[in-house]
């Protein structure tokens, strides 16, 4: 799971009322409740590991990734994916790498 900078985010006026409305502490609670029935390692990512500008194939690392950008596209070997796609490609890598 990922650790998000709620902080940081609840300072741009467009996201904040989204985060607001989406529980994320109770969401995690329920994750790690899930996690610990289930016996499966509960693991939480950095605040700051780059997921997102990460690129899931080749680990070429973006400088810059607007929020409106909703593909991802490596400069570096050419890979085209979906951003949440490629998000979560690399935090389920994270524990293994970490
Ligand atoms: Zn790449």
């Amino acid at each position: 799971m990922e650790t998000l900078n709620i902080k940081g985010m609840m300072k741009n006026k467009y996201l904040s009322k989204a985060i607001a409305k989406q529980c994320l502490y109770e969401l995690k609670k329920q994750m790690q409740y899930k996690c610990e029935f289930n016996g499966i390692e509960f693991i939480e990512a950095d605040k700051w590991y780059p997921s997102s500008k990460t690129c899931s194939k080749c680990g070429h690392i973006k400088p810059k990734l607007s929020l409106s950008e909703r593909t991802y596209i490596c400069e570096k070997c050419g890979c085209v994916i979906d951003r949440d796609y490629n998000a979560s490609i690399n935090l389920s890598r994270y524990g293994l790498v970490g």
